[in-house]
């Protein structure tokens, strides 16, 4: 490629792809000048369907069961999730947590606020689940801490960084079920005392190990009730 091709290529790549990106004035899915994140981007986010598992927000089948919490009951109550974790909100999420893309911030949290016609019961406490010190000091952020700040000024909650994780999570490979609990168990710690109601934050949830056993962890320090506030559920 000729050196004059190249030049054209850079600016065409930097009017389609950069451009956006530099002008905070545009929607970051479709470049339409306006909103972060444009009204009709956001009616189009994919959504989970109405008819979901109140406990773990995955689609329930024709009977109307969910395939996981049928077979064993999960220790947190309800999971408030809107959207599915696949494009175009997949690749915003991958963005905001890998590109520093912090302005992402708050049209997603908005985006959660925007889908509910009624708002999800009060906690007294919201808990953002911690990253992995090693993932924190390479961005610089919690994903799920910018979440959790901007729902709990948005409904009068507090956040509480009560959550530790004190080691990184070993290798879940072999070892029973109840092993594997225990070994991500010991990976994380409750510093402080919790009111009887909390709600866990996080970005993604995918198979919900660790809301399931910080839901335990939980519970063991006296919290009644553990609800899951979550942006995105992988299917
Ligand atoms: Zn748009
Ligand atoms: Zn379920």
């Amino acid at each position: 490629m000729g050196l004059e091709t190249w030049g054209a290529a850079c600016a065409r790549w930097g009017q389609q792809k950069l451009l956006p990106w530099l002008l905070p004035e545009s929607c970051r899915i479709c470049a339409a000048p306006g909103a972060a994140l444009c009204a009709d981007c956001l009616r189009e986010l994919p959504r989970l369907p109405a008819d979901r598992c109140s406990w773990c927000a995955l689609p329930v089948n024709d009977a109307g069961d969910c395939p996981v919490c049928s077979v064993e009951a999960p220790s947190y109550d309800y999971t408030f999730c809107p959207f599915v974790y696949t494009s175009p909100l997949a690749e915003a999420i991958r963005t905001w947590k890998f590109h520093d893309g912090l302005d992402w911030t708050r049209p997603l949290a908005k985006a959660w606020i925007d889908a509910w016609e009624t708002p999800p019961p009060r906690p007294e406490a919201l808990l953002p689940i911690p990253a992995h010190p090693a993932r924190l000091r390479e961005r610089g952020y919690n994903q799920a801490a910018l979440l959790a700040h901007h729902w709990g000024r948005s409904y009068g909650v507090p956040v509480r960084d009560v959550l530790r994780r004190v080691r990184n999570t070993p290798h879940q490979v072999g070892g029973s079920r109840d092993q594997r609990r225990i070994n991500l168990q010991s990976a994380f710690a409750v510093r402080g005392r919790l009111p009887a109601h909390v709600a866990l934050v996080d970005d993604v949830m995918t198979t919900g190990s660790t809301a399931e056993t910080l839901a335990q962890l939980l519970r063991q320090h006296g919290v009644a009730r553990v609800d899951l506030w979550i942006l995105a559920r992988a299917l």
